[in-house]
């Protein structure tokens, strides 16, 4: 099969981790027979740098005309100053709102060889499996009235949490439609005790449910969602909530990993459902570590990881996502590792090194 895709390397270790998993990609489309169409362009500093902006017009139209988008990260020092008039992520804005990317989906895995690098037991880390779907385009970041405003009392701001029963409908299915291909459990985040929004939300998901009589449904507080994370995290395996919530708890989920450099994701702008191509940008969920940058020293699996997760919902060929994974596994359990992972015994390598090896699996 023939695809197009476009690849934004964006700033500091993007363009390294990028490298890598482009490398994996060509793997795959030698060993089953796919040609993958690569169209480069700039994002974030590096565009600002080109041309002024931070998403130029002529990318934008490059992704949509793509099957899917490969981003690597963006953001640096030299594009820090709170003054500026563009940042590099608004790039990342205007791909999501741009391209209509509503769910955004995070697996957090904890690989057997690394459980003794995270912060918690190995007994409680151990076989954590899940995915989060995170509602990306509504709530309290986008909602009006959003402002800050002077009284005679002093200031006051407000942001508001809205939310329609559609964009509830839609985001609640991404995570019915997962929980149908994994464990049939779906678990929906919100804090329906005290706000008005989550009460429309768990109504929402309850109405859904019923379409899904083979997945069980249960509703949890965002905060007790929070302890149970660190708690018992294998209890978990599909979840959806809101916007702000998940930004929050799937940042606490990414630590249950080992590193930052392990972790995929996928923005989608559609309901994966079986055998379907939906419209997808894929990223690490790093940003740019500027001070790695062109050094060969950076983890470039979780990039390698979010091909998989493109193979598997933009490109419906599952087999070919698991090859990636199946890749992955296999050279960190002969004991390779970039420095963020390394642990004694193994066996240190560089970012390019790490893409030959997974390359070389992926070809079989
Ligand atoms: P970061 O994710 O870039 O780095 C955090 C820590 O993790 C650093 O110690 C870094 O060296 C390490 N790290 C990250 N990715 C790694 C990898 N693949 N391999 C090995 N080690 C890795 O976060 P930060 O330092 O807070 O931010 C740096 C820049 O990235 C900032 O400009 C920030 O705005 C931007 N950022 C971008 C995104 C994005 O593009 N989606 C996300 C977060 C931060």
């Amino acid at each position: 099969m023939r695809f197009k895709l476009a690849v934004l390397p964006g700033d500091g270790i993007g363009p390294d981790v990028i490298a890598e998993a482009v490398k994996v990609l060509e793997a795959v489309a030698g060993r089953f027979g796919h040609s993958f169409d690569m169209s480069y362009g700039p994002v974030g500093g590096a565009a600002i740098d080109e041309t002024g902006t931070a998403l130029p017009g002529d990318v934008l139209k490059m992704c949509r005309r793509a099957d899917a988008v490969l981003l690597g990260a963006v953001g640096g020092p030299k594009w820090d100053d709170p003054q500026a008039k563009v940042r590099p992520e608004d790039g990342l804005l205007a791909l999501r709102k741009g391209l209509g990317l509503f769910a955004n989906l995070r697996p957090v895995k904890a690989f057997p060889v690394l459980v003794d690098s995270t912060n918690l037991k190995p007994e409680v880390i151990r076989g954590v499996d899940f995915i989060f779907v995170r509602e990306l385009t509504g709530g309290l970041y986008f909602g009006r009235p959003k402002r800050q405003w002077r009284t005679s009392r002093g200031r006051r701001a407000v942001d508001s949490m809205v939310y329609s029963e559609q964009e509830i409908e839609r985001i609640v299915r991404v995570g019915f439609e997962l929980a149908r291909r994994r464990k049939k459990k779906l678990i929906s985040v919100d804090k329906a005790n005290v706000l008005e929004s989550s009460r429309l939300w768990r109504q929402v998901a309850t109405e859904v449910a019923a379409e899904y009589p083979d997945v069980e449904l249960e509703h949890m507080l965002i905060d007790a969602c929070s302890m149970r994370i660190i708690q018992n995290p294998r209890y978990l395996d599909v979840l959806v909530t809101e916007n702000t919530f998940g930004d929050i708890v799937t940042d606490e989920a990414s630590m249950l990993a080992g590193s930052m450099g392990m972790l995929p994701s996928a923005s989608l702008a559609g309901v994966p459902r079986e055998g379907v191509k939906i419209p997808g940008m894929y990223e690490p969920i790093h940003g740019s570590a500027p001070r790695r940058a062109g050094l060969d020293m950076a983890n470039p699996i979780a990039t390698i990881l979010s091909v998989a997760m493109m193979l598997r919902y933009s490109f419906a060929l599952p087999g070919e996502a698991a090859a990636v994974e199946a890749a992955v596994d296999a050279v960190l359990d002969e004991g390779y590792r970039t420095y963020d992972i390394m642990d004694e015994g193994k066996t240190r390598v560089g970012t390019k090194e790490m893409g030959n090896l997974i390359a070389g699996k992926v070809e079989g």
